[in-house]
C-alpha cells in the first residue's frame, strides 16, 4: 500500500508491541488506515519518517484489533516523497479530506469496528488546557518494558511525558455541546519537552498552548483535527491537526 503518512502519537511502553505508536495516514483514495507495531529496527523513530511523507509498505489486516482501518506493517517500508504545503496544502488536501469530513457528534456514536480514525473540523475551539498525569514516571511494568527494550536496542529511554494536554470544542453539529477530548499527536510533546529544556516547566506548557491554540486555532487558519479510537475503551481521541490558512 501507497500511505500518506499524517499522524504520529506519541509512544507508551508495551509488553507486546515494545513501544505503541500509532501511526496513521490516507491511502491514495483518501482512506485511512492504522500501522502498527512499527519495527525498531531503525532507530531513533522520530526522524524515522516525516508527516505529510507517502511510505510504500506490505500490509497484513491486524488479527488482534477488530478496528477495520488497523493494518501491520511487515517488512521494509520505502520512503517516498514528502508533500509540502504549496498552494495553501493544496496536495495534502486532495488526498486528506478526499472522503470528505465528520462532525465529532456523529464519530462518536459509530461502533469502532465500522470506523474508527477521521477528520473533523470544529466549529469553535473553546480552550486549550493541560492536566498532571497520575504518575510521573512510567509505572514499574512499563519500566520493565524499557529497561528491557533498552538493553536491546540502542534507543534513547522513552520519556514519560507528566502531563495530559487536551481540546475542548465544538464540532459542525447544531446540537453540539461540546467536546473535551485529549491530543496524544507527538508533536505536542516533542515541543513541551524542548520548551520545558529551555525554560522550566511551567512556560513550557503556556508555549504549548500558545501554538496549540493561538496559532493552529486562529481565526486565520481553516483548523481540523484528525481524530481516532483508543482500542480499550472505544474512545475517541485527538491525535493530530491539520491547519491550512482559511479561504474565503
Ligand atoms: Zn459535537
Amino acid at each position: 500500500m501507497n500511505i500518506l503518512v499524517t499522524v504520529k502519537t506519541y509512544p507508551t511502553p508495551s509488553r507486546r508491541y515494545k513501544e505503541i505508536v500509532c501511526t496513521a495516514g490516507v491511502l491514495e483514495d483518501g482512506r485511512w488506515i492504522r500501522l502498527y507495531p512499527i519495527d525498531y529496527r531503525y532507530n531513533n523513530y522520530s526522524q524515522w519518517y516525516k508527516k505529510y511523507q507517502w511510505i510504500e509498505v506490505e500490509v497484513k489486516k491486524h488479527n488482534r484489533d477488530p478496528r477495520s482501518e488497523s493494518y501491520r506493517p511487515i517488512g521494509n517500508i520505502r520512503l517516498g516523497k514528502v508533500i509540502g504545503t504549496k498552494d495553501n496544502w493544496a496536495e495534502r488536501k486532495r488526498y486528506i479530506l478526499a472522503k470528505g469530513i465528520r462532525t465529532m457528534c456523529y464519530l462518536q456514536q459509530q461502533s469502532q469496528k465500522d470506523i474508527s480514525l477521521g477528520v473533523v473540523k470544529p466549529s469553535q475551539v473553546i480552550d486549550f488546557y493541560w492536566k498532571p498525569t497520575k504518575n510521573r514516571d512510567w509505572t514499574p511494568k512499563q519500566r520493565d518494558v524499557l529497561n528491557q527494550l533498552s538493553l536491546l536496542e540502542k534507543n534513547r529511554p522513552l520519556e514519560k511525558i507528566p502531563y495530559k494536554f487536551s481540546y475542548y470544542f465544538k464540532c459542525e453539529e447544531n446540537s453540539c455541546k461540546g467536546h473535551k477530548m485529549m491530543i496524544e499527536d507527538w508533536e505536542v510533546m516533542a515541543l513541551y519537552r524542548k520548551m520545558r529544556d529551555e525554560f522550566g516547566e511551567e512556560r513550557a506548557l503556556e508555549k504549548v498552548k500558545e501554538k496549540f491554540l493561538n496559532q493552529i486555532c486562529s481565526p486565520q487558519k481553516d483548523t481540523h483535527f484528525f481524530v481516532g479510537t483508543v482500542l480499550q475503551w472505544g474512545k475517541w481521541i485527538i491525535i493530530g491537526t491539520f491547519w491550512p490558512q482559511k479561504v474565503k
